[in-house]
């Protein structure tokens, strides 16, 4: 993979100059708390609207509408797994959020996607068990795919941009 595809931030995903940023949805598709309230409440109501019509999603699927009153173009909604002690395929669940996002992103042509850090808030899935998760998958698809150009991990707070760094870190040092 060419170095620079991939970086951690810290910010509001709502505010991304990304194409497109995801949100971690619920199976409704019709909007929640943390990432996902922040960002219904920034597109404004097109997107509820839109996600209406959408008919929900199943955790670890991802469905695709527009950005609305948001910088981004695009929303990739995508529900991911509710931590249920790690044995429930967890892990499964929340690398196929990813590559379904980044699947859907390259099948649009969609050059530059942000993610939120999926899970990790009311879901409860633990921060330093599915950074490794998020960073292998999210690395995984960029070596073998030319689209999107650029993905983000957008996180709210440094110290989970800190467990992220640490993922990579580590994943640099075993590849
Ligand atoms: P989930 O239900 O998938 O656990 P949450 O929205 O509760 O989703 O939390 C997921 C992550 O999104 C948390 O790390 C939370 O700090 C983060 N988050 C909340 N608001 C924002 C925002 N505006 N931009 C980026 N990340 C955010």
């Amino acid at each position: 993979m060419e170095a620079g595809r991939f970086s951690i931030v810290v910010g509001d995903i709502t505010q991304s100059d990304a194409e497109a940023i995801v949100n971690a949805a619920n199976t409704t598709l019709l909007g929640g708390s943390g990432v996902d309230g922040a960002i219904h409440a920034a597109a404004g109501p097109g997107l509820l609207e839109e996600c209406r019509t959408l008919g929900g999603c199943e955790t670890g699927h991802a469905k695709l509408t527009g950005g609305y009153r948001l910088p981004s173009r695009y929303v990739l909604h995508t529900p991911g797994p509710i931590w249920r002690g790690g044995g429930h395929g967890e892990a499964a669940l929340l690398a196929s959020c990813y590559r379904s996002c980044l699947t859907l992103a390259a099948e649009h042509g969609i050059q530059t996607v942000d993610f939120p850090s999926i899970s990790t808030g009311v879901y409860g899935y633990p921060m330093a068990q599915a950074a490794p998760v998020a960073l292998r998958t999210i690395l995984d698809f960029l070596s073998d795919h030319e689209l999107p150009r650029q993905v983000r991990l957008v996180c709210r707070r440094e110290e989970t941009a800190a467990v992220y760094r640490q993922a990579w870190n580590l994943w640099y040092a075993e590849s």
